[in-house]
């Protein structure tokens, strides 16, 4: 099994717009994070988590041709605006994307994006959209997607809600704010965590980087890494800053786990 880390950065993006800190002019690539999402590959199954602003250099970069199913986490822009990407792979697939989410993230993604998820709009002969085929999980209920198991795991992101999902021996975490005890408890055994880490002070909506070190140690996966970063840090500070079992994630990293 593998994950691989195709961005790695906050809503915003490292380097930021105008920004001129020692992060966003960091000559190190790790210092170069584009929005957040990643990629599992498993019994010969490759499930694509988010569809970030930077979709289609992400899949370029990472060598993607096919995708066999995507699962959101939630449907704000810094996770979902890349979904026109898909286009690219239905169209190259020539079927029906399966795309999973909670029915909150399902509902929101269909009303920001009719032109797919509305099936009487139809695109001009010669022209295409993402085929995507909606299906709605139910928190704390494995489900079988492409034939993998997958855990969704419902988390609190301010106000709203947030899907982490548990495959195998790891389980992908971003945009969570704090993770209550029914979801520690169902990490249990975990090989990977992976996890949002935000600034040093504390924020309405995501773990800060104190928070998120405490979080993993409650966890206890047997190592951790944290995604979703901003500027406060370059890669080198943050790793030398973190105890022993947890990095930070950067864009391209591969990570592989025993097992198929
Ligand atoms: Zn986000
Ligand atoms: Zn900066
Ligand atoms: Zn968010």
């Amino acid at each position: 099994m593998r994950l691989i880390f195709l961005g790695t950065g906050t809503s915003f993006g490292v380097p930021q717009i105008g920004c001129r800190c020692p992060t966003c002019t960091s000559a190190d690539p790790r210092d170069r994070r584009t929005r957040t999402g990643a990629l599992i590959e498993t019994q010969g199954k490759r499930l694509l988590i988010d569809t970030p602003p930077e979709l289609r250099l992400q899949l370029v970069a990472a060598g993607v041709d096919h995708i066999d199913a995507v699962l959101f986490t939630h449907a704000h822009a810094d996770h979902v605006h890349g979904i026109d990407d898909l286009r690219a792979l239905s169209v190259r697939q020539g079927v029906m994307l399966p795309a999973y989410g909670s029915r909150g993230t399902m509902a929101e993604l269909a009303s920001k994006f009719p032109y797919i998820f509305d099936p009487s709009i139809v695109v001009p002969a010669g022209t295409s959209k993402p085929e995507l085929a909606a299906h709605v999980l139910e928190p704390g209920k494995a489900t079988a997607i492409a034939g993998v198991p997958v855990l969704p795991l419902s988390l609190p992101h301010g106000d709203h809600e947030v899907f982490g999902y548990r495959i195998g021996a790891a389980a992908y975490l971003t945009d969570v704010k704090t993770i209550p005890g029914d979801v520690v408890a169902a990490l249990a055994g975990l090989d990977v965590l992976v996890l949002n880490a935000l600034l040093s002070r504390p924020h309405p909506l995501h773990l800060s980087v104190p928070e998120a070190v405490a979080a993993a140690q409650r966890v206890g996966a047997r190592r951790t890494f944290f995604t979703h970063l901003t500027h406060e840090n370059t890669h080198a500070a943050l790793a030398a800053k973190l105890p022993p079992g947890i990095a930070p994630a950067f864009d391209g990293l591969v990570i592989d786990l025993p097992g198929a």
